[in-house]
């Protein structure tokens, strides 16, 4: 490791200075690869080999060996539990990612989705023998509808990206059975959120930039121009609040127009963590939307998954809506699996994220009508003190009061030789997972900070001090620290680009050391 030009204190100095044999340190366990850790032929399982079943497999059968590490129970558990403790996670300290509203995951909500009516149950059982399950779906989905103003709800979807999908799927469906099939355009605002323009070109339609104002809103000039020959308009698709943390004040005209030209209003509702009790979406005007509860509702984001975007949508698609969805019948809950050629079909095998859904609705539960309308409070009021306490060192990138994220431009670090990113890496150092940077692209340098309702006052207190220590020291002139950030990671700047563009998804053994070892 190259040490010049780090910046000196005096643990930094120690942590060069002492070497241990082990290559630990302290809590800090040295670990190799999982297959540097693994020697063949061994397992965490002693099965007796078994006896008179043929092979069904014909010549598919693998060749070669299997190639596993092969390792016991306990080298596997400190593995995993090493590596994640090289990972930064919501349950280690503040994680400011804006647009992913990475919130508390509730223990209840984890009690709850273990209970084995829930947890234990296959989707192929008979219906007679899931009731409570099904009653869960049918309440959930009525919390949902409530809550968002909408008349029907698709539960399958299992992403907001999936979400997305099945809105924009419903909408097609409902354009062509009107045999309006030649309306395929959709606008999309410049602020979008990426998955916004590929889920609208993946379901056959092209996509219209509408360009931002200086407000950081739909340009509505620009908007109306649009419409004005809008034969072939399908649709919009909007975030509100938008990716800027800002809430669209025109929606209701929005809506009106995109209506008007014979078209629907899809809305990306991965914001709906800033409107819940205060905000009904019915009530401006939104045909489809999805929402996330591994966001809005405090589900586990995992490690990208298990994520669940039901959708919610209105009269004019929800025939349109994909199987299988749970009714009520006079003898209990039933499930329609099937339904006329107007149901444009099914997005998943079977009925989407049961772990999420009983998280969600304990969420939901638990907090109770007034509970969900003070944690949307909370976020925004915690979104707006970050933003007012850090606005004389960092630059926000718009005026006035924001919603549940606060967006910074990169104006504050202007000739001072730092960049967004290495502004990012030093708050690693600090303890922070950094917040979203480069996004929305409508603002240059653009930091996103989401704090959510999640975090203290102190907590707060603690993250904005680190903060506008890191803006302070730029402006001190200290590029090289910056540029060295993360120190103290475990590991420093990646290749992220090569990384990407090139990802290695495949050990093979170094031929070197087989060699060596010989
Ligand atoms: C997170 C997010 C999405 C996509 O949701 P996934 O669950 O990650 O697929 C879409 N739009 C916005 C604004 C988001 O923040």
């Amino acid at each position: 490791m190259k040490t010049e030009g780090r910046p000196t204190s005096p643990v930094a100095a120690n942590m060069n200075e002492i070497k241990t044999v082990s290559g630990s340190k302290a809590l800090e366990q040295a670990t190799k690869l999982i297959f540097e850790t693994g020697t063949p032929n061994r397992t965490g399982v002693d099965l007796p080999e078994p006896k008179g079943r043929a092979s069904r497999l014909g010549s598919h059968e693998r060749q070669g060996e299997i190639g596993l590490p092969g390792l016991s129970e306990p080298e596997t558990m400190r593995h995993y539990v090493r590596l994640s403790q090289k990972n930064y996670a919501i349950d280690l300290g503040v994680y400011p990612l804006g647009s992913c509203t990475m919130k508390h995951n509730p223990r209840l909500n984890e009690k709850v989705a273990r209970m084995p009516g829930f947890a234990d149950v296959h989707p192929l059982q008979p219906i007679s023998t899931v009731q409570g399950a099904l009653r869960l779906m049918h309440e959930l989905s009525h919390w949902i509808c409530t809550l968002t103003g909408m008349p029907a709800v698709a539960l399958t979807p299992k992403a907001g990206a999936h979400g997305e999908l099945c809105g924009m799927m419903a909408i097609r469906a409902r354009l062509d059975a009107d045999g309006h099939s030649h309306k395929r355009r959709v606008l999309v605002p410049e602020s979008a959120h990426g998955t916004n323009p590929a889920t609208a070109v993946q379901c056959g339609f092209t996509v219209d930039e509408i360009p931002a104002s200086d407000d950081g809103r739909v340009n509505m000039v620009a908007l109306r121009e649009k419409v004005k020959d809008g034969d072939d308009i399908a649709g919009i698709m909007l975030t509100n609040p938008n990716t800027c943390g800002l809430f669209e004040r025109d929606i209701i005209e929005i809506a009106d127009l995109i209506h008007a030209a014979g078209g629907y209003f899809y809305c990306d509702g991965a914001n709906f963590n800033a409107l819940v009790g205060r905000v009904r979406p019915g009530d401006l005007g939104v045909d489809a939307m999805h929402l996330n509860l591994h966001k809005t509702f405090s589900t586990p984001h995992g490690g990208g998954g298990p994520g669940s975007g039901p959708t919610v949508l209105s009269d004019a698609l929800k025939d349109h809506a994909p199987v299988p969805y749970v009714t009520q019948t006079e003898s209990g809950y039933d499930l329609v699996e099937n339904k006329d050629e107007v149901s444009f079909g099914r997005m998943c095998a079977f009925h989407g994220q049961m772990g999420m859904y009983s998280r969600a609705l304990t969420y939901m539960m638990s907090h109770g009508a007034d509970g969900l309308k003070q944690a949307t409070e909370d976020a925004v009021l915690n979104a707006n003190y970050v933003q007012a306490s850090l606005s004389d060192v960092m630059s926000p990138a718009f005026g006035g009061v924001c919603m549940h994220e606060a967006l910074f431009d990169d104006s504050f670090l202007k000739d001072t030789g730092v960049d967004t990113l290495d502004f990012a890496k030093a708050m690693i150092d600090e303890g922070y997972h950094p917040m979203t940077m480069y996004f929305p692209l409508v603002v240059h340098g653009a930091m996103l900070i989401e704090p959510t309702e999640s975090e203290s006052k102190g907590e707060l207190d603690r993250f904005i001090g680190s903060m506008r220590h890191l803006a302070e020291r730029a402006k001190s002139g200290d590029v090289e620290s910056f540029k060295q950030a993360p120190i103290y990671a475990p590991m420093r700047r990646l290749d992220e680009t090569q990384a990407a563009r090139k990802p290695v998804l495949r050990w093979t053994p170094p031929v070197e050391t087989a060699e060596a070892a010989e």
